[in-house]
């Protein structure tokens, strides 16, 4: 068994991370004091899209799609590492620089478009060009996703979908939409979903509310689809199959989300190590006292085991397999685990810890989302107990 990184990906995370910092940096250095307050307008959104925009001519932006549409066909593992390395440094422009819009997208999905499609809509992408949201989730319908009640009725040379989808994330700003509609009620998730390509500009597709989440940011959105004409061409994959699709997407997601989980927490143990030594308290640093350093301690034990099921997991998925159980273990596993970390780390933060100008609280508040998005971790043990017989 062999767990050493080759070096060609050690060197592309090298080469990614001095990447980061010399374009990524000096923008969270410039946009410090908005961040600190939440605050993500327009021009930090511009300054984001250069910033993709950069990333995709150098190759890290699309890195994980196929060569045949701009990508480099890197790995599972390359691009966990990828994800890990840019979390690891704190830097919420890092999020600008994998994509596309980030490495758990559903672009892979739309390999099942055709040729000319894949030129025209998926390219674009991988260039940083433009960018889609994944649109699945209904009011109506969040875990138990087979129940969204979205319709598409086929009509001609076109599907009409009617609609409403929420939590949407890029969901206002996204070029294009894949839109999960129910092409046959009697079947539902048995061959009766199918996913679509929907483009920004086509009648009938708007946006609702913006949402804001629990960390300050207003990425999420309602889509409205009100007889909104779809041509037949842009269906993505087979007709009855986009609920086997998103679940395909969702479980592919697993290395990358897990890896943003590791990178996020390996952060923070840099933080508190950083702390635990400049903080003085009762005459000498906190991190002298055993009940900081073994917060610390259990924190990097976590990590170490974290990154293990992850490496695995990108493993598995490099040598052919479909590992479903050991995808949804990564993420219940990852996204609890870095709670407890960035949880600890508040603590020996101190009041520090609790407060915008210290740099864990708005962690803190982020990671919390990690357990409820793409798939609660109550869904995670319900698929996991399946694979056990039960
Ligand atoms: C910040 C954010 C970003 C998101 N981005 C996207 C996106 O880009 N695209 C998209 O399509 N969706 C997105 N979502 C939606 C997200 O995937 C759902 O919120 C999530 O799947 C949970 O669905 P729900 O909110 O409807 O909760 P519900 O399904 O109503 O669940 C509520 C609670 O009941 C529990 N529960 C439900 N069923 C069971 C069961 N069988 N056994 C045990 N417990 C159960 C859940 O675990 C949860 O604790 C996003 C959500 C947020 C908040």
């Amino acid at each position: 068994m062999d767990f050493s990184i080759p070096d060609d990906l050690a060197e592309l995370v090298t080469s990614y991370r001095s990447f980061l910092d010399r374009e990524a940096r000096p923008l969270e250095d410039r946009y410090r004091d908005r961040l600190q307050d939440d605050v993500f307008d327009e021009e930090m959104r511009e300054a984001g899209a250069a910033l993709r925009r950069r990333s995709a001519e150098l190759g890290f932006y699309g890195a994980h799609m196929p060569e045949d549409v701009g990508g480099w066909g890197l790995s599972t593992l390359g691009t966990a590492l990828l994800v890990e390395a840019g979390a690891a440094t704190g830097l919420r422009f890092a999020s600008y620089t994998l994509g596309p819009p980030n490495p758990e997208a559903p672009t892979p999905i739309l390999m099942g478009l055709p040729e000319h499609l894949r030129d025209k809509h998926v390219v674009p992408l991988v260039k940083g060009q433009t960018t889609m949201c994944f649109a699945l989730t209904e009011p109506e319908a969040g875990s138990d996703a087979q129940s969204i009640q979205t319709t598409a009725v086929l009509d001609g040379d076109a599907w009409v979908l009617n609609g409403r989808k929420h939590f949407i994330t890029n969901g206002a700003e996204a070029d294009v939409a894949l839109v999960f509609a129910v092409t046959d009620r009697d079947k539902r998730a048995d061959g009766g979903i199918t996913a679509f390509l929907v483009a920004r500009d086509v009648p009938g597709f708007s946006v609702g509310k913006r949402q804001r989440n629990l960390a300050g940011e207003t990425n999420q959105a309602e889509l409205v689809f009100d007889d909104c004409r779809v041509p037949v061409e842009n269906v993505v994959g087979e007709v009855g199959f986009g609920f086997q699709q998103a679940m395909r997407f969702l479980n592919g997601g697993r290395a990358a989300i897990g890896a943003l989980c590791v990178g996020i927490a390996q952060h923070l143990i840099d933080l508190c190590v950083e702390q635990a030594n400049a903080r003085q308290a009762f005459g000498r640093p906190i991190g002298k006292n055993q009940a900081v350093q073994w917060m610390v301690a259990d924190s990097a034990v976590e990590v170490h085991a974290a990154r293990l099921m992850t490496h695995h997991l990108a493993w598995l998925v490099d040598s052919g397999q479909y590992p479903i159980a050991q995808s949804s273990m990564v993420k219940l596993h990852n996204t609890e685990m870095v709670g407890r970390v960035a949880d600890r780390a508040v603590q020996v933060f101190g009041g520090m810890g609790l407060v915008s100008e210290g740099p864990v609280e708005w962690i803190y508040r982020w990671v919390r989302m990690l357990r409820v998005v793409e798939g609660t971790s109550e869904i995670q043990r319900v698929v996991i107990a399946r694979s056990l017989g039960l």
